[in-house]
């Protein structure tokens, strides 16, 4: 399962379940403010998620499973998901492969529902053409990297190099705002990342290519969880479905553990 949540990547797979715990929405725009309130609230909302997903999987769990089994010796007394059953002839093995298929099944589907959900909302707000995005973008690849992945028909690339162009320095990026240069910087750490701009921002912070601009400049905010610009007006948007977007999150991740451990 890919991750939406991958700036780069193709949006289109996702999910999610309308629940809410009273998690307060994010009342502090600045970068600092929005990294914060990810960073305390993800751990609840990731517990939330485990447990849910565990009641779903346990609504199939067999009773007395290891009733007239075969396999009288093998030992395991708790009947826990991860357990090391045998992989023929117990019903908690069948157990397990019951809960992949359903995790990749109904329960990705839900999830690619909740997804429509988060970003179907965004909809609802609009650009306030502050420049922030166009001004100052970033990216694990550089330029060189982007052109290559192009070539080979990276669509998201492809958008990107068609219209961003690199800073010649690091401190240039910095001018533009320190801000999100010092927070992306403490982020990543040992990584490198790379800055860009766009030359086709014109006076007064208006797209000269308006029409003709690319699809990502069209879709962003592309991802729920990105960290913008506090003049950006998505920012509202993004205090609306902050809780859902992490849940979502939480649980893709999850499924995915499941995946790794059962699969
Ligand atoms: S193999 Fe499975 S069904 Fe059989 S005794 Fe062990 S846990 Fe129970
Ligand atoms: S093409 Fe227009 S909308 Fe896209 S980054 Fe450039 S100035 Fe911004
Ligand atoms: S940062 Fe947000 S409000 Fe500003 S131009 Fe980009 S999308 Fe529009």
């Amino acid at each position: 399962m890919s991750n939406f949540f991958s700036s780069n990547k193709n949006n289109s797979e996702n999910l999610f379940q309308n629940q809410n715990i009273g998690m307060k929405p994010p009342k502090d725009n600045s970068l600092d403010g929005q990294y914060n309130e990810l960073k305390n609230n993800y751990e609840q909302i990731f517990i939330e998620a485990v447990e849910s997903i565990r009641k779903d999987l346990d609504e199939f769990k067999p009773q007395n499973g290891c009733d007239g089994c075969v396999h009288k010796d093998c030992k395991i007394q708790k009947k826990d998901i991860f357990a090391p059953y045998p992989p023929s002839g117990c019903k908690y093995r069948e157990w397990q492969m019951q809960a992949i298929t359903y995790l990749t099944g109904d329960y990705q589907n839900k999830l690619k529902a909740a997804y429509k959900e988060i970003m179907d909302k965004k909809n609802e707000y609009e650009c306030k053409c502050c420049g922030a995005c166009c001004k100052l973008a970033v990216s694990e690849y550089s330029y060189t990297q982007l052109k290559q992945r192009a070539l080979k028909g990276d669509k998201f690339s492809e958008d990107f190099v068609s219209v961003f162009v690199p800073y010649e320095s690091e401190e240039e990026a910095k001018k533009i705002n320190p801000e999100y240069f010092e927070l992306l910087n403490r982020l990543v750490e040992d990584d490198k990342i790379y800055y860009y701009y766009c030359p086709k921002l014109g006076e007064d912070n208006l797209c000269t290519i308006y029409e003709n601009r690319p699809n990502i400049c069209k879709a962003f905010p592309h991802n729920p969880l990105k960290l913008l610009s506090s003049t950006c007006s998505f920012n509202e948007w993004k205090n609306e479905i902050a809780h859902q977007a992490m849940l979502l999150k939480a649980k893709t991740d999850i499924v995915m553990y499941y995946k790794q451990k059962l699969g």
